[in-house]
């Protein structure tokens, strides 16, 4: 089953998107499926739950951290993280930096910009993350690299209104691209993630439509 969705799944995607495997919710031995089926990145929106599946799974799986960040639990995932995508405040850098150090590593982390018309979803503000870029306080991290940047649409059915809200995306990580040696643009999902490629994203983070539903209880 999950070997077949994946295959289908993979076949949707051009060259140079990356498929991240949103595994939350779902046991160690979903994980192990699509491992078996070639798939590497997996994606965990808590960290906790991160840190229970990690030990129990192939050292080469490339964990992705695609959920909101607690800062004092940082420090269980800065050993092994491979990229870190709801960055959303300088706090939690200057956390990831000092927990990298520790594990002598260099973190790659996605800043997340909100582009939803919500008010619930976190990230940064277009302004805010331009003034963090340009001012000097990135230099100051040695042990993280800010790879690029991850967005999340308005929960909606309107496709257009989705569109919009990855072309704006888009063009911020067109505008600092070149300055800041992005090259990473996380954005998409199950039921968005078509246009999220139409709109220029080269990395989706997909959980649904390759493992099923989710319950939560
Ligand atoms: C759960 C989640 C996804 C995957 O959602 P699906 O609709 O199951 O594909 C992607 N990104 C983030 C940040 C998530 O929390």
């Amino acid at each position: 089953m999950i070997a077949d969705q994946l295959k289908k799944l993979k076949e949707e995607l051009p060259e140079g998107v990356t498929l991240v495997a949103v595994s939350k919710t779902k046991p160690v031995s979903d994980i192990l499926e699509a491992y078996q089926a070639g798939q590497r990145d997996f994606g965990e929106n808590k960290i906790q739950e991160m840190v229970e599946k990690h030990p129990q799974l192939p050292a080469d799986i490339r964990w992705h951290m695609i959920g909101h960040l607690q800062t004092n639990k940082i420090k269980y995932i800065a050993g092994f993280v491979s990229l870190i995508h709801g960055v959303d405040k300088l706090k939690t850098l200057k956390e990831i930096d000092k927990q990298a150090a520790k594990h002598r590593r260099v973190i790659d982390c996605l800043l997340q910009i909100k582009i939803a018309e919500e008010e619930t979803k976190f990230g940064f503000d277009p302004a805010e993350a331009e003034a963090l870029l340009q001012s000097d306080t990135l230099k100051n991290f040695h042990h993280l690299r800010v790879v690029g940047l991850m967005g999340m649409a308005t929960f909606t059915d309107d496709a257009n209104q989705i569109r919009q809200e990855f072309a704006k995306l888009k063009q911020l990580y067109n505008r600092w691209q070149t300055a800041y040696s992005f090259k990473v643009l996380s954005m998409g999902m199950s039921q968005d993630f078509l246009w999220a490629i139409e709109q220029g994203s080269n990395l989706v983070r997909i959980g649904s439509k390759i493992f099923g539903d989710r319950q939560y209880n």
